[in-house]
């Protein structure tokens, strides 16, 4: 089993259940020997996230922190009329973004209905990432979900921080084994990712790597193994985040 060059998923303090400031996740990430580290706040719909004009600023950080590459992207939210949280004049402005459904702000809608609503974010360009797509709170149907991420060049996760708490992501480690199957089927890629909302969980994807290798997944499909994977998978870095 390889390893993962980069965490594409976690939040700092302001996303406001959250712990570290980006400095010390990047420091944690460099201590973990990861190359690359995405801030993904969560967008407006989580209780005390940070006001989306925060997104406008990001240029004011340098790329690479403690020699780790920092990504800007945001953890926007599935709303239940299938559009996103956050508008396309923040998302244009980001790395990369993720979907994701959240029960603060969505009300379960039964498995077609939720699988419509995320594939139609998914339908956006900026969309790369969708995050634990794994919970039978807001059920899926994966044959059709993995059939959108190949059509629609998005990554599935398979989310660290839900394998820790099992029981709040209902069923997660069955709708995994059955994601995994199809990804492998369907050819479509599937990243690793810590969801950290605190340093100490920067890194962390032990869970998730001991899964893949229980499904006996094609370590090939997984996007964040590789950096030359997971650069030409994602979209050119924005410039303005470069140093000038
Ligand atoms: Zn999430
Ligand atoms: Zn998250």
């Amino acid at each position: 089993m390889g390893k993962f060059i980069a965490d594409l998923h976690t939040h700092t303090l302001v996303s406001g259940h959250a712990y570290g400031t980006i400095r010390e996740m990047a420091q944690a990430a460099a201590e973990k020997n990861l190359e690359v580290l995405g801030i993904t706040e969560h967008a407006p719909g989580i209780p005390g996230t940070v006001d989306p004009f925060y997104y406008g600023n990001l240029k004011a950080v340098p790329r690479y922190l403690y020699g780790v590459e920092v990504l800007h992207g945001s953890e926007v939210n599935v709303l239940n009329d299938g559009t996103l949280s956050l508008s396309e004049h923040y998302l244009e402005r980001l790395d990369y973004a993720i979907a994701g459904i959240h029960c603060q702000c969505y009300e379960d809608a039964g498995r077609a209905k939720n699988t419509e609503n995320l594939i139609s974010c998914m339908q956006n360009p900026h969309i790369y990432i969708v995050s634990h797509p794994d919970d039978d709170h807001t059920p899926l149907d994966y044959e059709a979900l993995v059939k959108a991420a190949r059509d629609y060049h998005v990554a599935l996760e398979v989310n660290n921080s839900s394998l820790r708490k099992p029981d709040k992501r209902l069923n997660c480690v069955e709708n995994y084994r059955q994601m995994l199957a199809l990804c492998q089927q369907y050819r479509v890629m599937v990243v690793v990712d810590s969801d950290a909302h605190d340093p100490s969980a920067v890194g962390d994807q032990s869970l998730a790597a001991d899964l893949l290798e229980q499904f006996s997944f094609d370590f090939s499909l997984v996007l964040n193994a590789e950096r030359s994977r997971l650069f030409s998978f994602l979209p050119p870095l924005k410039p303005h985040y470069e140093a000038p």
